[in-house]
């Protein structure tokens, strides 16, 4: 088939736009339609035809069940497959689906974290579909992408919330749309994830049960070399590896994923691959089917995909860049437009992200908290914990300019004139990009570079769509009524008034450096360094009212989620610390008895034939201190852990990990690494670092 097997195959799992035009009777697709772009409220009888086309479709396609596919707190995707199948009184069967089971299910739901919603409620969930975001077929499954909400209307999942914000956003740039004589049908935001991951072999994989419980290492001795060459990044691409994404890819592209760019990582066996942007929610259900594929597929290929944050010390961890910007009617509002007015537009909608990380960098740098992230956000791989905005030279000048109300010349060539700003039409920054920077300006979209390879997106969104949604809304209301002049001439102070209250956020340094924490502080940013400092920013007062202001979460919905994360903070860590324990006593403890107990047979008999074995006395020793070390260390996290794990209000249990247990488990994983650097290799019982890292 060769070079047309892509344009053949892309989409051939979606149940996609031209799969409904062609299979829907004219009005249900033009309704339907409604639905999806305005939000229009679905009708029964509407959705009896899509689903009797869906279901026509899938089962061409080969699917037996149908399932709806939904992201409960615990931020993965669940699903229950329900066959097509009604008995007959014959003994035949027919293949049903009907609109109700389309728009509706029923999971049962009480054991999926729910942060104490459920009970508060005595609500069961329901899953309801989401029309914004295409049915597709996977493993033989017609998948439904629904919100997943309690009977009373509360919001149990992830989605729901980011399918509000985005409808607050959406009302309120459509409101400042309107002040600039440029009324938008539809406005939404765009969201190009880029996905981190480790690959290693499977058999090294399935010898670790750090890896297989906790899905990184929590023991390794430094590798004997590890990214200091810097020749792994963008290297040419091994053939297994190269096999693996060409899967990957295949697979994706059936299901109408924009997989565009793959290429090798900075660490050994760290890879990323990044999408075409799409529509917001639409691009976070993409990556989640993009995480759970690469997973899937690498055991096709003898590979295990790690989607850690920190699967390795001693090599960087992997991170998740979310690429966002809002667009109306197709186009970008982050791009400067020709016209002076367009330009005016573009710096209300900069000046308006500015202020709205500025204002909300606590709860930013919540929405990415989490055990894994703790271990990359400050160390001098990825951002640090404290939020700030990177500009570029460019635009950073313009800014200044504003804000010291004076007429520039970036770079000889961008004039901007107050009375009517003039702006280059491409904001491409001609120096390096800040790699360092947590939330960077990249020509016509911001990416937010904090959060975490394995986490659904939908936190950072939520954050990031509200907040935005706030400024537009003071932007309109403060300029309610104002019309021609008089509008640019207020619009143009709010812009300029905007930047100065708010331009302590930004920031074009180095962010990885020890002054910038300190030059922070003095500017008054948050630097909330571990989960646990972070997730009670979520339920401040002002916060719980700003989320339900724009009706996005309610104050039981905040803090049923707040108590979910630092549950769920909690409870990794736990398992990470019985995970040490058991590896202690069951694998490393049992190979140093080994090792140390064949040395001294070995000292002895040498000392019968009266021959002084000095060396290995002095290693049986060392492996002696060594075990006495490791025995204790684990009784010492063993004890810590169950003092942590019997703390029974949530913010405190979660300080007593962070305070008590995390370094119990630095303190045993040391006094293990220092056995592994002497012991010998055959009596190691798990791979080292030097094999789960460079393998061909
Ligand atoms: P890099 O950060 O590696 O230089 P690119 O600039 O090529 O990468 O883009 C990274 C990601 O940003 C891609 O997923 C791309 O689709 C996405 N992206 C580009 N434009 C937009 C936009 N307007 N909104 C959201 N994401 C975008
Ligand atoms: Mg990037």
């Amino acid at each position: 088939m060769g070079k047309d097997k892509v344009t053949e195959e892309y989409g051939s799992l979606l149940f996609t736009d031209a799969v409904m035009q062609e299979r829907l009777p004219k009005p249900t697709y033009k309704e339907l339609k409604q639905v999806i772009e305005e939000g229009k409220k679905l009708d029964l009888s509407i959705a009896n035809e899509v689903a009797h086309a869906m279901k026509e479709w899938a089962l061409e396609k080969g699917a037996t069940h149908y399932a709806h596919w939904f992201q409960p707190l615990t931020g993965i995707t669940s699903e229950k497959h329900d066959s097509f199948i009604t008995p007959k009184d014959d003994g035949s069967v027919l293949m049903s689906f009907s609109g109700k089971e389309l728009i509706q299910g029923e999971p049962d739901a009480s054991s999926f974290p729910s942060g104490g919603l459920r009970a508060t409620f005595e609500a069961r969930g329901y899953t309801a579909w989401d029309p914004s975001s295409p049915a597709f077929i996977k493993d033989e499954v017609l998948c439904i992408p629904t919100a997943f909400i309690s009977y009373t209307g509360e919001a149990l999942d992830k989605k729901t919330p980011l399918l509000r914000s985005q409808v607050a956003l959406e009302g309120q740039a459509k409101r400042v749309l309107e002040l600039f004589g440029r009324p938008a049908k539809h406005v939404m935001t765009t969201v190009g994830p880029e996905q981190e991951y480790f690959l290693i072999k499977e058999e090294d994989f399935q010898k670790r049960p750090d890896l297989i419980m906790c899905g990184r290492t929590l023991f390794g001795c430094e590798p004997v070399k590890g990214q200091e060459l810097e020749e792994h990044y963008f290297g040419a691409i091994r053939p297994t590896v190269n096999a693996f994404m060409k899967e990957v890819d295949d697979e994706l592209w059936k299901l109408g994923v924009p997989a565009k760019t793959k290429h090798n990582e900075v660490a050994p066996g760290q890879h990323e691959l990044a999408p075409i942007f799409e529509q917001g929610s639409l691009a976070i259900d993409d990556n989640l089917l993009t995480m759970e594929k690469l997973k899937l597929l690498a055991t096709h290929h003898g590979l295990a995909c790690l989607e850690h944050e920190k699967p390795f010390d001693y090599v960087n961890g992997s991170g998740k860049h979310n690429n966002w910007s809002i667009c109306a009617d197709g186009k970008n509002l982050l791009e400067p437009g020709a016209q002076p007015n367009e330009n005016l537009q573009f710096l209300v909608f900069l000046a308006a992200l500015i202020a709205a990380v500025d204002t909300h960098a606590d709860l930013l740098r919540m929405s990415v908290a989490s055990a894994g992230n703790d271990h990359r956000l400050g160390a001098n791989e990825a951002p640090p914990a404290i939020v700030s905005v990177f500009l570029g030279d460019e635009l950073d000048e313009i800014v200044e300019a504003l804000i010291h109300d004076e007429a520039t010349e970036a770079h000889g060539r961008t004039r901007i004139d107050l009375g009517v700003p003039s702006l280059p039409t491409v904001l491409q920054d001609t120096t390096d990009r800040n790699r360092t920077s947590p939330f960077a300006f990249t020509g016509n979209k911001f990416e937010f570079r904090m959060c975490g390879s394995q986490q659904n997106l939908s936190d950072p969104n939520v954050v990031l769509n509200t907040a935005v949604a706030e400024q537009c809304d003071e932007f309109a209301t403060a300029m309610a009524g104002k019309t021609g002049d008089e509008f640019t001439a207020c619009a143009l102070a709010w812009v300029k008034q905007t930047l100065r209250d708010h331009h302590r956020i930004i920031f074009e340094g180095n962010g990885y450096s020890e002054e910038w924490e300190q030059e922070a502080e003095r500017r008054g940013l948050p630097n909330l360094k571990t989960t646990p400092d972070a997730l009670p920013t979520m339920v401040k007062p002002e916060n719980v009212a700003f989320f339900d202001k724009y009706g996005v979460l309610n104050e039981a919905e905040v803090h049923a989620r707040y108590v979910s994360k630092a549950e769920q903070y909690s409870k990794l860590l736990n398992i990470e610390a019985n995970t040490m324990v058991y590896m202690a006593r069951s694998l490393y403890l049992p190979a140093l008895f080994d090792y140390s107990g064949d040395i001294a047979t070995s000292v002895a008999t040498k000392a019968e034939l009266g021959i002084e074995a000095a060396a290995e006395k002095e290693l049986v020793k060392t492996l002696t201190n060594g075990i006495n070390a490791i025995y204790e260390a684990t009784a010492d996290l063993e004890s810590n852990n169950a003092d942590a794990r019997a703390v029974e209000d949530p913010q405190a249990q979660c300080d007593a990990y962070r305070d008590s247990v995390i370094p119990s488990m630095e303190h045993l994983r040391a006094s293990v690494d220092a056995m592994e650097k002497i012991c010998g290799a055959d009596y190691w019982p798990v791979p080292s670092y030097n094999s789960l890292l460079f393998w061909v």
